[in-house]
């Protein structure tokens, strides 16, 4: 029997009856992580890592139906062994292993090789079949390392506040976010726009220590902020309430800004590429190390990605998901 089937309402596991990541209503949800096109509104019930219960419970509503499990830890569904392994891409994100009659199958959500200090480093989990994203699934795409991102984004903040200006970071508001305040620990007052505060408040429930910040109401005055380093989401770039900052420069941060940065978004005063999926490398040591005979591959780079899988002798399928990019996403295409 086929442990997965890919189907018009997810990964569907067969044996288990259950589905990873559905996008439609369904009963029964295991969910990889927090992100909008990972974890949806109107499942019967949802069973997650115990730091995403709650953002589920922020995002989705406090009236869900959610059980928390932790890494390692296995449970058996209707025969098949189910447990959560760490996938490095942001709090509680989570692999979902599944194994029945001996085969062993890995459904890895989003994930990311460098350890950000805050998500549980990611972890290479052995089996028969792999499914990954590809969201930088080409060769161009190449991180610094998380000491030399966050030495940039610090080195930015002191430049700008020699020249008297206030320092705006845009990045989305689950994962992105907590990095950058975490990077800017000690080099400037932290303010947080009030949808972001509410997420560092998950991050707070399940114990993660963020450096002092203080939430941020547009609707009031913002000349307090003047010099000090102010983090939005996406959505906020070339608003109104942005322009009231005083003496305010932006940057975006998002894995776009190594090749698309100046070009597409050119507004920005600063870019910074710096993501939570792989990249290259990142993706390619990630599957070599699974020992996967076979790939499917669910969302980004698809095509160039199978096709290389492919050259390097490992079976490859490209899937037609509704995963998308939070860095994409809330990025609105004008800007
Ligand atoms: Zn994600
Ligand atoms: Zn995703």
């Amino acid at each position: 029997m086929k442990i997965l089937h890919f189907n018009d309402k997810g990964i569907y596991c067969v044996p288990g009856d259950f589905y990873i990541d559905p996008w439609k209503p369904v009963d029964k949800a295991l969910i990889t992580h927090g992100h909008a096109d990972h974890a949806r509104w109107g499942m019967k019930s949802y069973l997650c890592h115990h730091f995403t219960v709650p953002i589920l419970h922020s995002r989705i509503g406090k009236d869900i139906h959610v059980k928390g499990i932790g890494y390692n830890e296995t449970i058996t569904i209707n025969g098949v062994k189910v447990s959560f392994h760490p996938a490095g891409h942001i709090i509680g994100s989570a692999q979902i292993r599944l194994e029945y009659k001996g085969k062993v199958v890995v459904v890895s959500g989003d994930y990311k090789v460098q350890d950000d200090g805050i998500s549980t480093p990611f972890e290479p989990i052995k089996c028969h079949e792999f499914v990954t994203e590809s969201t930088f699934g080409l060769p161009i795409y190449n991180w610094d390392s998380i000491a030399q991102q966050n030495q940039a984004m610090q080195n930015w903040v002191l430049h700008n506040q020699a020249q008297g200006k206030t320092s705006v970071f845009v990045g989305y508001s689950l994962g992105k976010a907590q990095r950058i305040i975490k990077a800017l620990n000690e080099i400037a007052p932290i303010y947080t726009h009030y949808s972001i505060t509410k997420l560092n408040e998950a991050y707070e429930k399940v114990g993660v220590q963020l450096p002092n910040y203080t939430s941020l109401d547009f609707r009031e005055s913002v000349a307090h902020v003047d010099q000090s380093a102010v983090i939005v989401p996406p959505a906020l770039v070339e608003s109104k309430a942005l322009k009231k900052i005083p003496n305010m420069v932006y940057a975006i941060c998002s894995g776009w800004m190594q090749v698309r940065g100046a070009r597409r978004w050119r507004s920005a005063d600063a870019g910074f590429a710096i993501s939570d999926h792989a990249d290259w490398n990142g993706l390619v040591t990630a599957i070599k190390e699974t020992q996967a005979q076979k790939v499917y591959v669910t969302h980004g780079q698809t095509a160039v990605f199978a096709k290389y899988l492919t050259e390097l002798g490992i079976e490859a399928v490209e899937l037609h998901t509704a995963f998308g990019n939070e860095e994409d996403e809330e990025i609105p295409e004008s800007v």
